[in-house]
C-alpha cells in the first residue's frame, strides 16, 4: 500500500517555513521532497529579503561607521568611497552561502529538491513542471509553503526599473540621488537606512499616522526622532495618488501636497501571501481573505494537507514560518507541534535597531490589563557609553498584580539580540523579577534589559 506514494512527505516552497519543514520531516524518518521553482533554496528570505537586506545593512553600517563614528574614536580616516557593484557582489556571495548551504542540509537529510513550478491537482498529488517536463508525485502528507509576494498599488504599478518594489531596491544599481519610499513600514525604513547611509535623500511617505504602526508607539516616537536627525525625511500621514515618468525620474503624486519628483521609487506597502494559480482552490484547501486557513495544528481540513508560513498569514516572518514548519511536522507524526506566538521576537534592522516581544503598551491599554513599567536609557549603559551608541532605551511591561512579564521593547544598539533574552523569558513565562534577579555580565548591553526589570519594581541601580 505504502508503494503508491512517492513520497511520505511533500512540501511545496523552499521558503525558511518549507525547506526547515523538510529537514524537520527527514530527520523523523520520513521520505521527503521539496518542491521549489527558483534557481536556488531558501525562499524569499534567503533569496530576496532577509539575508540580502542584512547583508546591504552591514556595509553600509560600516561605511556610515567610518564616515561619522571613526574620528571620535581618535581613528583618522579619509572620506570612503562606496563601490555599489562590489557591495552588490558581496551581498551575493553572502546569498550563495546560505542557499547553498541549504542545498547541503537537503543532501545530508536525503531530501529530493524537484525543481519546478508545483500545483496541487488532488489532496495527495502534485504536478510539477520542471525542465524535463511534467512529474507527477504522490504523497501521503503535502506541505504547502509558496509563502508571499509584494503588494502592488493599483495606481502605482511597479516598472522594476525606477519604480521597483524590495527586490529592486536590494540591487540598485547607483545610490540614488533621491529615493521615495512609499510605505514607512519595515521594508520601507531597513531599505531606506541602505540607500540614506550611501548618500541617498530618502523621503518615506506613510499613510498612517506615524511609521512602523503596530509597533509600541513610545518607542516608534524615539525612533522617529532619531531616523528623522540621521537625515530622513518622514511624512507620516500622507496619502500617495500615483507616479508617472519622466524620462529617468519619477513624479510622485500626493494628496494636498506639491508632487515630488524622485530618481527611484521604493513601494513597500506590505506582501501579501502567494496561494493563487496552484490549485488550491480547485482541490478544495480553505482560504481565508487571500490566506490559507488552517486549524491550531497547521491543518487545512483536506485530506493530509497542512500549510505554513506566510501562506497562511499572520506576521510574515521567517522565524515564525521556521517554527511553524516544524510543528506542522511534528503533528503530522503524532508529536505536539506548537508555536507560542506571543513570543516571536519582531525586529527592525535599521540603526539603531528596533526589537520588541510580547505585547506593546496600547494593546494592554485596550484589554484593560493592569501593568506596570521599567525604563532604562542607554545613555546609561557603560558598555553603550564606550560603544558611543547611546541612543534609545529598554522598555518593559510586566503584569501589575502578577510581575509577569508581558512585553519589551527595544530601540538601541543591538537591539535584535538583546531581544532573545525576553523572548526566553516570555517562554518561561518569567516575572520582571526573574530578569532582575539574574547577574547580567558587566559591562555588556544586556544589563540595561536588567535594570528595566529593576525599574518595574522602581529599584534600578544606576538612574
Ligand atoms: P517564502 O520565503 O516566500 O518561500 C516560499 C517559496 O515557495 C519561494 O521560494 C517560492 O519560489 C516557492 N513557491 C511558491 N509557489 C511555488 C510553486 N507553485 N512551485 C514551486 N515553488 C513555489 N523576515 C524576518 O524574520 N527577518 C528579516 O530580517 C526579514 N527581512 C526581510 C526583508 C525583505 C526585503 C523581505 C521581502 C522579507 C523579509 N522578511 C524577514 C520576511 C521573510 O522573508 C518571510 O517572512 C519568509 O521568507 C516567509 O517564509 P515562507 O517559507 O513562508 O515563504
Ligand atoms: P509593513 O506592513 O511592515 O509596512 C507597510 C507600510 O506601508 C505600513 O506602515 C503601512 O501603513 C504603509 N502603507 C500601506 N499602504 C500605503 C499607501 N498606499 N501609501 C503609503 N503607505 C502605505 O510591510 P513591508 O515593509 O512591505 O514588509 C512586508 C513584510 O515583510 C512585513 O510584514 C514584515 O513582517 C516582513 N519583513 C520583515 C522584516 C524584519 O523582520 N526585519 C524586514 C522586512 C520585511
Amino acid at each position: 500500500m505504502a508503494d503508491q506514494y512517492d513520497f511520505d512527505l511533500v512540501v511545496l516552497g523552499g521558503g525558511p517555513g518549507g525547506y526547515v519543514a523538510a529537514i524537520r520531516a527527514a530527520q523523523l524518518g520520513f521520505k521527503t521532497a521539496c518542491i521549489e521553482k527558483e534557481d536556488a533554496l531558501g525562499g524569499t528570505c534567503v533569496r530576496v529579503g532577509c539575508i540580502p537586506s542584512k547583508a546591504l545593512l552591514d556595509s553600509t553600517e560600516l561605511f556610515d561607521q567610518i564616515r561619522h563614528k571613526t574620528e571620535s574614536h581618535g581613528i583618522r580616516v579619509g572620506a570612503p568611497e562606496i563601490d555599489v557593484a562590489a557591495m552588490h557582489a558581496r551581498k551575493q556571495g553572502v546569498v550563495k552561502a546560505n542557499t547553498d548551504g541549504v542545498a547541503f542540509l537537503f543532501r545530508k537529510n536525503k531530501i529530493e529538491w524537484i525543481r519546478g513550478i508545483g500545483r496541487l491537482t488532488s489532496p495527495e498529488t502534485l504536478e510539477v513542471d520542471t525542465a524535463d517536463g511534467k512529474r507527477a508525485v504522490r504523497a501521503k502528507h503535502v506541505i504547502l509553503a509558496s509563502g508571499s509576494v509584494p503588494v502592488e498599488l493599483p495606481f502605482l504599478k511597479f516598472d522594476h526599473e525606477r519604480i521597483v518594489d524590495s527586490t529592486g531596491a536590494l540591487a540598485f544599481p547607483e545610490v540614488p540621488g533621491h529615493l521615495v519610499v512609499v510605505g514607512g513600514g519595515v521594508i520601507g525604513m531597513e531599505l531606506g537606512s541602505v540607500w540614506l547611509r550611501l548618500g541617498a535623500k530618502v523621503t518615506v511617505l506613510e499613510m498612517a499616522p506615524s511609521i512602523l504602526p503596530g509597533m509600541d508607539a513610545e518607542i516608534v516616537r524615539q525612533a522617529d526622532k532619531v531616523f528623522r536627525k540621521q537625515g530622513f525625511e518622514i511624512r507620516a500621514g500622507t496619502r500617495v495618488t500615483g507616479a508617472e515618468r519622466k524620462g529617468d525620474k519619477v513624479v510622485v503624486t500626493v494628496d494636498g501636497a506639491d508632487p515630488i519628483e524622485a530618481d527611484y521609487v521604493l513601494v513597500a506597502v506590505g506582501r501579501r501571501a502567494y496561494t493563487q494559480g496552484m490549485g488550491y482552490e480547485e482541490v478544495g484547501i480553505p482560504m481565508e481573505r487571500g490566506v490559507i486557513a488552517v486549524d491550531e495544528r497547521y491543518h487545512t481540513g483536506v485530506g493530509s494537507v497542512y500549510a505554513i508560513g506566510d501562506a497562511i498569514g499572520g506576521r510574515m516572518l521567517a522565524h515564525k514560518a521556521e517554527e511553524e514548519g516544524v510543528a506542522a511536522v511534528e503533528n503530522i507524526a503524532g508529536k505536539h507541534g506548537h508555536v507560542q506566538y506571543d513570543a516571536v521576537a519582531n525586529v527592525v534592522y535599521t540603526w539603531p535597531e528596533i526589537a520588541s516581544v510580547g505585547a506593546t503598551e496600547e494593546e494592554l491599554k485596550e484589554k484593560g490589563v493592569e501593568y506596570k513599567v521599567g525604563k532604562f536609557p542607554f545613555s546609561a549603559n557603560g558598555r553603550a557609553r564606550a560603544m558611543g551608541e547611546t541612543e534609545g532605551l529598554v522598555k518593559i511591561l510586566a503584569d501589575k498584580r502578577t510581575d509577569r512579564m508581558l512585553g519589551l521593547h527595544i530601540l538601541g544598539p543591538r537591539a535584535s539580540d538583546l531581544i532573545a533574552e525576553a523572548a526566553l523569558a516570555i517562554e518561561f513565562q518569567a516575572s520582571a523579577e526573574d530578569i532582575a534577579r539574574t547577574v547580567h555580565a558587566h559591562p555588556t548591553l544586556p544589563e540595561a534589559v536588567k535594570e528595566a526589570a529593576l525599574g518595574v519594581d522602581g529599584r534600578m541601580i544606576h538612574m
